[in-house]
């Protein structure tokens, strides 16, 4: 007897509605939360889901996280089949860690802009350009991307990484180039080359917005994501005295979660996707936590809706396939960023 032969079709999975933005149909209720558990268990996989997902997906993954911490439990999981609810090059990076694991995504069509903003080929045409470069690469790029990587880097070890390279030898570094200003700002380099790529959503994230809700709450804290379009504005405004330097934190998803934890403020102005505020509220919740713009929801993660992550384990679809050549030099360079200094967890 198979797996879905103990599965049988129920009145949920009949109402599983397919179209361009995604599968629908299905609310993220008690009764849908009990028969993806089940499925989960028939299926002997491991549910992950990323800190930007929807909080119905949130509430019933085994583990919630960044990226990279999700790929490591991934990895470490006793369990042979992971589903991971994040966009694609994410669940990527999970298949990259563990070869021999078999790695679904609820929805195959949930990409991600920034890594979709340099390919493999204008990456090696790039390095043409710059004989010897080291290239630095975020993880938020394909794994085609990384196998032409030197060294990749989350936005927690972004500047050691760079730190870590010859002083004489040029950088390349991509694809965001809002967290290559702050790495360049920092480390002071020149030789360091930055891709104009971006992310949509943290782009979104704009100066202006910000010092307006610096002006109306003048005694938050204020959490920044470094990949956001805002986090050079943020550090101008605390320069400028405009948002007190020690009221703001520049920090990556996993730290922010820490630093919830930890803060004294009663309110704090979190600039990244709105999805981030569920698992902040769950942290701390006696502390107010507010989007400074409450429109940078990512479209890709929020295709991974209740619908799609019931056909995934229905299906066992969609299965994520790295060609093991192209995994084995991306392992390395996602290997090589893991040593050096504190890497976090990425987006
Ligand atoms: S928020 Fe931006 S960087 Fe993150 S997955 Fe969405 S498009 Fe990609």
């Amino acid at each position: 007897m198979t797996v879905l032969d103990r599965m049988p079709a129920n009145d949920l999975t009949a109402r599983i509605v397919d179209g361009p933005g995604g599968y629908s149909g299905v609310d993220g209720d008690e009764e849908w939360a009990a028969e993806v558990r089940r499925l989960a268990d028939l299926r002997g996989a491991t549910l992950l889901a990323h800190n930007y997902q929807l909080p119905a997906i949130q509430d019933v993954a085994d583990h919630v996280g960044d990226s990279l911490a999700l790929s490591r439990i991934a990895a470490e999981a006793p369990e042979e089949t992971i589903v991971f609810c994040g966009v694609h090059f994410m669940a990527e990076t999970a298949k990259i860690l563990s070869p021999a694991k078999t790695v679904l995504i609820p929805d195959q069509r949930a990409g991600c802009s920034l890594a979709d903003s340099i390919t493999a080929d204008e990456l090696r045409a790039w390095k043409a350009e710059h004989p010897g470069a080291v290239v630095v690469s975020y993880v938020n790029t394909t794994a085609a991307v990384k196998a032409e990587t030197d060294i990749c880097c989350t936005s927690a070890n972004a500047v050691e990484v760079v730190a870590s390279i010859p002083e004489d030898r040029e950088v390349l570094f991509c694809p965001d180039q809002f967290l290559g200003a702050h790495v360049r700002r920092i480390t002071g380099r020149k030789n360091l080359h930055v891709w104009a790529g971006e992310c949509h959503v943290h782009a979104g994230i704009n100066g202006d917005e910000l010092a307006d809700q610096a002006r109306t709450h003048p005694d938050a804290e204020l959490f920044v994501h470094p990949e956001c379009g805002c986090a050079t504005s943020a550090l101008y405004l605390a320069g400028e005295g405009a948002f007190p330097e020690d009221q703001v934190k520049i920090l990556s998803t996993g730290g922010m979660l820490d630093a919830a934890r930890e803060t004294g403020a009663r309110q704090v102005l979190v600039a990244t996707e709105v999805g981030m505020l569920h698992q902040l509220r769950r942290a701390a919740p006696g502390v107010d936590f507010q989007a400074v713009n409450d429109r940078a929801s990512c479209r890709f993660m929020k295709m991974i809706t209740p619908a799609a992550l019931l056909r995934c384990l229905v299906e066992g679809a969609d299965e994520v396939d790295v060609d093991p050549e192209i995994a084995k030099r991306a392992r390395a360079s996602v290997q090589r960023m893991i040593e050096i200094g504190q890497p976090g967890g990425g987006e």
